[in-house]
């Protein structure tokens, strides 16, 4: 690829990748899946540049989350003045970012509260704590099931995993926490039998677009059939936006291209544009469920991860960025299937916005990735055979062809 081997002045980066493979090796923990041995140093918009000086374009985003691009020079100075005056006080006092946050969150989600953490998983937690707390203050504590999608993925904290609709990922831990049930994607009938069978669900969560679980849309009018399931049997219904959420469908949310309201909606990702930050927003009537004491945390919403998110958020809203990805979103998706429908390797195109999943027919996806980066893009995948795009939503047409190019010479 042209450029490859250009670089933004310096590897920014003290040690060699062997010297940083190999401390990796000998002290981190062994949890995560095989690493790819690469290590970026440097970022900036769509580009990152790695050890060697090498410079790749990022078709990934840190998983969803570099939504503004590399160090956006408005979020880097909203970090630096933040972190010269005041990085960290506890929540026993006011702090004024945080009140400006919950203020932006609760317009851009239609929601009338907020609650703050660092991860997505912790606002997935709070989703669940609300919702338990919420039908324990109406006097029905037996209300504590959750009900959640086959093929989901909420995060890897013991809850969270507990409502990951994929045996996988909790086989071991399946005993410690009961109370969570997994229904097929885009079934409304079994939705409906599973909630009123079973008079103890305190909420059902759903991601608009599963992202882990290899880019499925849901349903046209599947959403609606669901919200209608919820209201008649009392139950709270989470829309989990960790992905979905801060334009990546071409929406400021992804439930918005289905016309159908939650009464909670978890945000991460995406919204610290790369500091880590989670949200939670509820109904005022959900809110309910959370009185003083009920929940806390050390860090959430913290001035300098809440300077972080409101400068993202009005990058995302100055720049046009929501609208910039539903263009580069439908282009990504007609190129892909101009480029590649009708190949043997790929089974299927599918996405929304700029969430994009490409289904291969025989090839490993991590397969796919590591060629990619031989090629100088940075690409994902969701499970081992679909190939995932996620760019920054400041990815342009001439970005687009470059990579269509490079997956049409290697997949077509
Ligand atoms: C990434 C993700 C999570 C977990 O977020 P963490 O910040 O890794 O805890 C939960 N739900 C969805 C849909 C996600 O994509």
């Amino acid at each position: 690829m042209a450029g490859m081997t250009e670089h933004a002045g310096g590897s920014g980066g003290r040690l060699g990748l062997r010297d940083i493979v190999g401390l990796d090796e000998r002290y981190y923990a062994n949890a995560f899946g095989p690493r790819t041995p690469i290590c970026f140093t440097e970022g900036r918009g769509m580009h990152l540049w790695d050890t060697e000086g090498r410079r790749y374009l990022d078709f990934f985003g840190g998983v969803a989350v570099n939504a503004v691009g590399h160090c956006h020079e408005k979020v880097v100075a909203a970090i630096a003045a933040q972190a010269s005056r005041l990085m960290h006080v506890s929540n026993h006092y006011y702090i004024e970012g945080q009140a400006l946050l919950a203020e932006r969150l609760c317009a851009i989600t239609s929601m009338g509260r907020a609650f703050i953490g660092n991860s997505g998983a912790e606002a997935n937690e709070a989703a669940f704590k609300l919702a338990r707390m919420y039908w324990h203050k109406k006097g029905r504590p037996e209300r504590n099931e959750i009900i959640s999608l086959r093929g989901s993925f909420h995060g890897r904290t013991m809850s969270t995993l507990a409502a990951t609709g994929q045996d996988a990922f909790h086989a071991p831990f399946k005993s410690l926490i009961r109370g969570y049930h997994y229904c097929p994607i885009n079934d409304a009938d079994a939705f409906g039998s599973m909630a009123s069978s079973n008079p103890n669900v305190a909420a059902a969560i759903v991601e608009p677009v599963q992202g882990e679980g290899g880019v499925h849309p849901l349903e046209d009018g599947y959403l609606k059939k669901v919200r209608g399931i919820c209201d008649e049997a009392g139950i709270l219904l989470i829309f989990d936006e960790i992905q979905t959420g801060m334009g990546r469908t071409g929406r400021m949310l992804g439930h918005e291209h289905y016309g159908v309201k939650p009464d909670v909606v978890t945000l991460a990702k995406a919204l610290g544009g790369g500091f880590p930050i989670g949200a939670m927003c509820a109904t005022e009537e959900a809110a309910t469920g959370f009185g003083p004491g009920d929940h806390g945390t050390t860090y959430g919403g913290g001035p300098l991860a809440c300077a972080a998110a409101l400068a993202v958020i009005d990058v995302i809203v100055g720049e046009g960025l929501v609208a910039n990805s539903a263009a580069m979103g439908s282009y990504l998706i007609a190129e892909l299937n101009r480029a590649l429908a009708g190949s043997p390797g790929v089974t299927a195109i599918r996405g929304l916005g700029l969430m994009v999943g490409i289904e291969l027919a025989e090839r490993d996806s991590s397969d796919v990735v590591a060629s990619m980066l031989k090629r100088g893009y940075v690409v994902g995948k969701a499970g081992s055979r679909v190939t995932r795009l996620l760019p920054p939503l400041i990815v342009t047409r001439r970005e687009i062809d470059g990579l269509v190019g490079a997956l049409a010479e290697e997949l077509g």
